[in-house]
C-alpha cells in the first residue's frame, strides 16, 4: 500500500510538501511541481500502484474515480468547458518518471494533437 521512498507515496501521506487540492480516503490530487500548462494537476490513488501495466482487475474502481475526481477538479479550475487533456505516461519511453501511477490533468491553454 505505502513504499517509504516512493516520492508520491511520501506526498500522499503528508511526509513531502506538495499543493494539495483534492484529499480523500482514496484518491489525492496536487499540483504539478513544473507545470506544462496553466492547470497542470496530478491525480494519484493512495495505493502504490507503479504503473498501468501493474494495474490489477480489483483496481478497476479507483482507477475510474482518478476520472471522477479529474472532471471535478476541471470544473473547479474553469477548464471544462475550453477542454483538457488526461495523460497517463506508462513506463520510461512514454515519459513515465514516477512510478506510483497518476493521471495529468493539463489545461487552460490550447493542447496540440498529436502529443511528443
Ligand atoms: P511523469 O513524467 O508522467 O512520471 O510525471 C511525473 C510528474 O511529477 C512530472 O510532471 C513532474 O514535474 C512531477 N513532479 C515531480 N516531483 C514532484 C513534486 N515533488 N511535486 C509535484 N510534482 C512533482
Amino acid at each position: 500500500m505505502y513504499v517509504a521512498d516512493c516520492l508520491f507515496c511520501r506526498i500522499a501521506g503528508e511526509e513531502i510538501p506538495a499543493d494539495v487540492i483534492h484529499s480523500d480516503p482514496e484518491v489525492v490530487a496536487f499540483r504539478d511541481i513544473h507545470p506544462q500548462a496553466p492547470t497542470h494537476v496530478l491525480i494519484i490513488p493512495r495505493k502504490h500502484i507503479p504503473s498501468v501495466t501493474d494495474l490489477d482487475s480489483h483496481e478497476a474502481v479507483v482507477m475510474g474515480r482518478l476520472f471522477l475526481v479529474a472532471r471535478d477538479l476541471a470544473r473547479k479550475e474553469g477548464i471544462a468547458e475550453e477542454g483538457y487533456r488526461l495523460v497517463v505516461n506508462t513506463g520510461r519511453g512514454a515519459g513515465q518518471s514516477v512510478f506510483h501511477v497518476h493521471m495529468h490533468l493539463l489545461g487552460g491553454r490550447s493542447l496540440e494533437w498529436p502529443p511528443g
